[in-house]
């Protein structure tokens, strides 16, 4: 097994006259976190829709271990090990906290007893005393939460996270970033984020990308001391 997890090459895409995604290339090892930054408009969530399969590249290759993704049917992404969780919350809102574990489950199959997993779940997410609260009750924090939960019921060897802490409260951005860390280990993860606090906390390798293209890419201390990163986006913020 090599220590390579996902492998992509010179990835475009084209919205009508935009260039949204220009020639990126990015290598995600196995295990650990990897933040992407950038810009408004940079081309993140494109990428991210590239690598999970909601978008077809127009041109480039990705691997994920030893496959090709290119054209590979989205339902297949799940079953190979990638889950995604969306900038825009996707909760059963009338099902509880502990149904849409279960729900997730089902989707991803695991290899431990439903209760002990969902249990498991709830208590690494912060949310065991909500377990029969309905969804769409839970605070906007915990519904983030909840739907990361969900998306690593598959127990993801890649997980992909978009803006996870959009909207919240410092204390919950506090709280998702030691959720997040503490699954480094199990699994791969890559986080979108726009929350410079967020990516300091995690310290992780940053990839910077600024009008479809990588501009830098590094430890996030030696990324926050780049200039030309500094100039077109921390500068700016
Ligand atoms: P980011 O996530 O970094 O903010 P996006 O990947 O969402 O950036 O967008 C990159 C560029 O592509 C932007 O100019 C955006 O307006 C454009 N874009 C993204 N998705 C679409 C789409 N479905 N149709 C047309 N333009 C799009
Ligand atoms: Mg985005």
């Amino acid at each position: 097994m090599t220590s390579v997890l996902m492998q992509a090459e010179d990835l475009h895409m084209h919205f009508g006259g935009i260039t949204a995604v220009n020639g990126v290339s990015l290598t995600l090892e196995r295990g650990g976190i990897r933040c992407i930054i950038g810009p408004n408009g940079a081309g993140k969530s494109t990428l991210f829709n590239m690598l999970a399969g909601t978008l077809r590249p127009v041109s480039g290759t990705i691997r994920f271990e030893d496959r090709d993704l290119i054209g590979l049917h989205l339902h297949k992404f799940a079953g190979l090990g990638i889950a995604r969780k969306f900038q825009v919350p996707s909760l059963f809102s009338t099902m509880t906290v502990y149904d849409n574990l279960v729900v997730a489950r089902r989707a991803g199959g695991g290899a431990e007893d439903e209760a002990t997993q969902v249990g498991g779940m709830l208590q690494t997410l912060g949310l065991a005393g909500d377990a029969d609260v309905l969804a769409a009750e839970l605070p906007h924090g915990q519904k983030q939460w909840l739907e990361i939960g969900m998306a690593l019921m598959s127990s993801p060897k890649l997980l992909l996270l978009d803006e996870p802490t959009a909207g919240m409260t410092p204390d919950e951005t506090h709280r998702t970033v030691d959720l997040i860390a503490g699954l480094g280990d199990a699994m791969t993860i890559v986080v979108i984020e726009h929350d410079m606090n967020f990516v300091r906390a995690l310290a992780c390798p940053t990839t910077v990308m600024h009008q479809g293209r990588v501009i830098a890419s590094g430890p996030f201390g030696d990324i926050e001391r780049d200039h030309t990163v500094r100039d077109v986006y921390l500068g700016r913020q």
